[in-house]
Order: C-alpha cells, then sequence, then structure tokens
C-alpha cells in the first residue's frame, strides 16, 4: 500500500478511536480542548471523573496558534509596570484584582509549564529569550520560537492523555446545558453521527474559545462560534461586553478565503515597521492593537488600498529564519520572502475580550457553571488585549475554576 494511503487509514482510525463516545455520567465535563481546558483537567483531583469534548479534532482551537509568546513577571520590580500596560492597552476597563491575580500567578504558572516539559527559548548565556510586543513598556514575554501555542498545548495535552480519569472525546458538540433547580447538571451534546446525548455531572467548565468563525476575515479557527457564551445567554447566564472585539493589525493579506494567516506582533516588537503605499511609515508600531488597526484602517482608506506592508528591513536575518521561522516558511509558500520585501498586511478578527462573566474563582451567575479562557470574562483584557496576556490568563482562571470545584465539593 503507498505511504499516503497507509497515512490516511492510519488518521482515520486514530480519528475513529478519538472519536468515541463520552460517558453519560461523570463528576466533570469541560468542553473545549484548548489550554484552558486542557490545564483545567491537570488541576483536579486524579479522584474526579473528567469529560473532555472538543467540537472538531484536538488540533482545531487557537491555542495551537498562539504565535507571539506568553507574559511572565520578570522580576518584582516588574509588576507595576505589567499592570499600567494591562490597564492602558485595556482602556482603564480592567477588572483591577482579576489583572492583580494574573501577575501574581505568572511566575507560578510558568514554573510549573515548565515542569510539565513546556521549552521557552533561551539566550546563549542560559537565561530567557523575553521578547517585546506591542504597548509592553519592557521585553517580558516567552516564548518558544513563534509557535509558542503550539508547544504549551501539545505539551499539557500529552499530560491529559496520561491521565487514567480524563477522557477526551473529539468530533463531540455541545448544543446546549442541562439545567435544573436553578443549577447546571451537565450539557446535551452530539456525536459526528449526529446522535444527541445528555452528559450529566455535577461540575461544568465551558472553555470554548472565541468567536472569529462568525467573522469573514478572522485569525481563529472556523468552528470557534461563541457557543459557550450563546448557550449560557439561552439559560440567562450573565455576559459582559460581547462587543468588545480585538482586530488585530496585521495579518497576512490575500484573496483566498478561509483563515487568516496572523503575522505576530512580536515581529514589531523586534523592528518590523508598517509602510503606506509610498514606502512611508505612517504610525508608531509599538501602540497598542485597536491604535495600530485603526491606523492601517485610515491609510487603507486614505489610498485606496486593500493593505499596507510591513518590512522587515530592521529585522536580522538570524532573527527571521529563527524566532519567526514559522511566519517566514508561511509567507514563503505564499510567494514572498520577508528578507527580501515587505509583505502585504490587513487587519482581522483577533479576539473576544467580552465573554461569559465569571468571579474570582471563575464561577458564572449559575451554580455548578464554570467559564475559563476566551470564552470567559474576567475581566483581565477590558476593552482591548495586551499582547501575550490570553495564554497566561486562560491558564491561571482555569486552574481557579479547578480549585474552586474542589473546595465547593469540600464544603458541600
Ligand atoms: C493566530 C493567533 C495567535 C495568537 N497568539 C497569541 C499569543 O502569542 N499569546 C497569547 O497569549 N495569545 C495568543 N492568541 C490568543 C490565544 O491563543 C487564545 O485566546 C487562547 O489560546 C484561547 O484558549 P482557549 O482554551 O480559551 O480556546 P481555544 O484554544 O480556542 O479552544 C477552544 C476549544 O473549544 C472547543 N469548542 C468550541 N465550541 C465547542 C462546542 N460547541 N462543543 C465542544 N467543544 C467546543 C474547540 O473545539 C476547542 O477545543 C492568539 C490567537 C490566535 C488566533
Amino acid at each position: 500500500m503507498a505511504g499516503a494511503a497507509m497515512a490516511e487509514m492510519s488518521a482515520r482510525a486514530m480519528r475513529e478511536t478519538a472519536a468515541t463516545e463520552p460517558p453519560l455520567a461523570s463528576d466533570v465535563v469541560i468542553a473545549g480542548c484548548g489550554v484552558a481546558g486542557l490545564y483545567a483537567a491537570i488541576n483536579l483531583p486524579r479522584a474526579l471523573r473528567v469529560t473532555m469534548i472538543c467540537k472538531e479534532d484536538l488540533e482545531s482551537c487557537d491555542s495551537m496558534l498562539a504565535q507571539g509568546g506568553i507574559c511572565v513577571m520578570r522580576d518584582y520590580d516588574d509588576y507595576d509596570s505589567w499592570f499600567d500596560d494591562t490597564m492602558r492597552a485595556g482602556h482603564g476597563e480592567c477588572r483591577a484584582e482579576s489583572v492583580d491575580t494574573m501577575i501574581w500567578s505568572s511566575r507560578d504558572v510558568i514554573a510549573d509549564l515548565v515542569r510539565l516539559g513546556v521549552e521557552f527559548d533561551r539566550t546563549s548565556d542560559g537565561g530567557y529569550d523575553y521578547t517585546r510586543e506591542g504597548a509592553h513598556s519592557r521585553p517580558r514575554i516567552l516564548h518558544h520560537a513563534d509557535v509558542t501555542g503550539k508547544e504549551i498545548t501539545t505539551k499539557l495535552l500529552a499530560q491529559v492523555r496520561k491521565l487514567s480519569n480524563v477522557g477526551v472525546h473529539e468530533y463531540v458538540c455541545m448544543d446546549d446545558l442541562l439545567v435544573e433547580n436553578g443549577a447546571c447538571v451537565g450539557i446535551v451534546a452530539h456525536g459526528e453521527h449526529g446522535k444527541r446525548s445528555e452528559l450529566r455531572t455535577r461540575d461544568v467548565i465551558l472553555a470554548t474559545g472565541g468567536v472569529g468563525g462568525l467573522y469573514e476575515r478572522s485569525t481563529n479557527f472556523p468552528c470557534l462560534t461563541g457557543d459557550g457564551c450563546r448557550v449560557a445567554a439561552a439559560h440567562g447566564v450573565t455576559l459582559d461586553h460581547m462587543d468588545y472585539v480585538q482586530i488585530h493589525p496585521t495579518s497576512l493579506y490575500t484573496d483566498k478565503p478561509g483563515r487568516a494567516f496572523l503575522i505576530s506582533e512580536s515581529c514589531r516588537g523586534e523592528g518590523a515597521v508598517l509602510l503606506n503605499a509610498a514606502g512611508e511609515r505612517f504610525c508608531d508600531e509599538l501602540q497598542s492593537r485597536d491604535v495600530v488597526s485603526k491606523a492601517i484602517y485610515a491609510q487603507m482608506e486614505s489610498e485606496g488600498s486593500r493593505y499596507v506592508r510591513l518590512s522587515f528591513e530592521r529585522v536580522s536575518e538570524d532573527v527571521i529564519c529563527g524566532h519567526f521561522a514559522n511566519i517566514w516558511q508561511h509567507c514563503l509558500e505564499e510567494g514572498y520572502d520577508i528578507r527580501r520585501e515587505p509583505i502585504p498586511v490587513v487587519p482581522a478578527q483577533h479576539y473576544l475580550m467580552g465573554g461569559i462573566h465569571v468571579g474570582a474563582h471563575s464561577e458564572t451567575t449559575l451554580p455548578h457553571l464554570y467559564a475559563a479562557g476566551e470564552t470567559s470574562c474576567n475581566g483581565v483584557h477590558g476593552a482591548n488585549r495586551l499582547a501575550s496576556n490570553s495564554l497566561l490568563e486562560s491558564l491561571v482562571f482555569s486552574r481557579l475554576a479547578a480549585r474552586d470545584i474542589v473546595r465547593e465539593r469540600h464544603a458541600a
């Protein structure tokens, strides 16, 4: 049998194994297998039976796409400056106590990721290679080349695979919540062949990601269509700021349909500059995302163009071929060599700052229902997310959900 046919057969076999039906009863159901869902599962006690589901395959989550990196408090002096950067980018609308929780938890979460096998790039002297993105007043972002999300998500997934109390089920889509006597008691879901099941449980964590699939031009996976928010709202669960949607300034321009390819903000952090049709800079590229996106739209309108250009002329070839290897390769496939020429870029929908309202323990307004990651709104990002805060925020607040589930069980 030809290699390609063998690979196709074994991929199909793997999918059939993964798409086993989830059990109808468990202690915790987690909808979503991105970093938020996976880290919650890792932080739940092994004595609990945990069912995880995802809408498509495990690869199809935004966590796998994160390029730039993940913030960490480099030293205690960094607290105030990171706090101020986050509040400033969020236009003062961030919940201060959530920002505080995220920053103080960052060192511990990063140490835990490293313990779980995640590798971050280091400098020649062995220290971490911190990078910088827009609206950060200093470099405080850890990265794994420009595929940080894939590195973190695959390592977390490998850990989850080792847990005998956790079952992971692909191609199982949550359609509704089960609510009885004013509390969440499970979810309604359907599998790949349309079979509808009621999955009963004591606690549910919604970690269903963002809303990019609802937009024509987005950096998100098309399957991410705000399902968690929709089902929660249908049961009267409070949502916050569903109109706070972040538009990323730089996705690679193409007239082909499908997911927009992100050109990470850390490219601008490392020296890439935006140019108009005349080859001139027209804004400060390191302002917050909303400000840079507006400047690009204004430039496109005044020129009547469909894109502006991003030049890597000031970025060394070593950095392009090392730190930005994934972006460089992707652009080559699209016919652009970023070492030699500017590339066409255009803003695209990127992130939902709003979502299901949660309190300090990621609890929603419906008992036994938790939300974490991009689908939730704990107020960290205010009206505009600071770059590289979201992977961290997802991890910090999904762990808090897991801890609250344990605390509540002990208290009952
Ligand atoms: C291109 C790109 C680059 C990014 N770069 C960075 C970065 O450098 N740093 C940073 O901090 N952040 C970055 N982000 C943002 C960050 O990746 C996400 O906010 C974060 O990964 C969200 O994690 P999550 O677990 O909440 O959701 P996701 O990882 O998106 O996972 C959502 C999960 O929910 C499942 N799901 C959805 N609906 C249903 C349903 N109805 N039933 C069952 N399952 C369902 C999906 O199948 C999926 O498994 C980037 C985002 C993108 C798109």
